[in-house]
């Protein structure tokens, strides 16, 4: 594929072992990219994926590592490195749903801290560090360009007010999209959000009646159907085949045309 990166093409894509990140590291690896399949605590599901990945010709690594963790952020990125070279491609796409669906009168802190500390917290420092090394490579000549991928979500904009925390995280992770893109823009590092909708994965398998009704009753999206993971995935693909490398800090939507007003 002409326009990944000639030197290195290799990504490293949180929360890779199942259901959004598995999408974006499968379609990535279809435009020339190894992976490196970061997970939580499912080691199984990443070595699956990881197979999967190795059967589109691509190298692919399990790297085990909690996000919201500081140690586990730096060793992530080291073991990426030692094993499959440089990272040219930072996707940030590993992120919890509050565990309880509270009235934002009666949410924890607790649950706050859980959420905040991984859904932008984590991000937040694993692309700051990211990015140093990232601009190290280039200097050296180990990479050309880098591109840092958000996964933020409809809620970066939408109000929940049964997971104000989950908003929160996401309306924050909007905002470190604009700063990392500023930052980086000269030294040639695109940042970019992309906003999912309603995507059927594990996290919303527990709403699935809700959104069914949402979408099949009440119209809430415009193209009538759930999301899936290769929707999101095909977007994160153009994102990294360098088809945007002019529009750094622009946000995508994959969500259906429920960003639209209609009237
Ligand atoms: P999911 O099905 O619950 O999968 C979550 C993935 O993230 C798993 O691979 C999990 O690893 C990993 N993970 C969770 N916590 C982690 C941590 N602390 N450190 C490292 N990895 C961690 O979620 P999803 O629906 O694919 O969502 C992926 C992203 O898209 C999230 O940021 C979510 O907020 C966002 N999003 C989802 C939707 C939707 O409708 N599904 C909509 C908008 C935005 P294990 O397998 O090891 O547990």
């Amino acid at each position: 594929m002409s326009t990944v990166d000639e030197k290195s093409h290799v990504a490293l894509v949180t929360g890779a072992s199942r259901g959004i990140g598995r999408g974006i590291a499968l379609e990535i690896a279809r435009a020339g990219y190894d992976v490196a399949v970061n997970y939580a605590s499912n080691r199984q599901a990443a070595v699956e994926v990881c197979a999967e990945i190795e059967t589109l010709g691509r190298r692919a690594v399990p790297v085990g590592g909690n996000i919201g963790d500081a140690t586990d952020r730096t060793r992530i990125l080291d073991e990426t490195t030692s094993k499959l070279g440089p990272i040219s491609l930072l996707v940030n796409n590993a992120g919890i749903a509050p565990r309880v669906r509270a009235d934002i009168l009666d949410a924890t802190e607790e649950s706050f801290d859980d959420v905040v500390g991984t859904n932008l917290r984590g991000p937040y420092f694993l692309t700051q560090q990211c990015a140093r090394r990232m601009l190290e490579w280039k200097r050296a000549s180990d990479i050309k360009r880098a591109r840092i991928v958000f996964i933020t979500s409809m809620s970066a904009y939408t109000a929940s007010t049964n997971r104000g925390d989950y908003c929160i995280s996401k309306a924050g992770l909007s905002m470190a999209v604009k700063l990392f893109a500023a930052r980086l823009a000269a030294d040639g590092i695109g940042v970019y959000e992309i906003q999912p909708g309603i995507i059927r994965t594990d996290m919303t398998a527990k709403v699935t009646e809700k959104y069914d009704r949402l979408i099949n009753d009440d119209g809430i999206l415009p193209v009538p159907r759930w999301g899936t993971p290769e929707d999101v995935g095909l977007a994160v693909r153009a994102v990294a085949e360098g088809r945007f490398d002019y529009s750094t800090g622009i946000v995508i939507p994959v969500d259906g045309g429920f960003h639209l007003r209609v009237l």
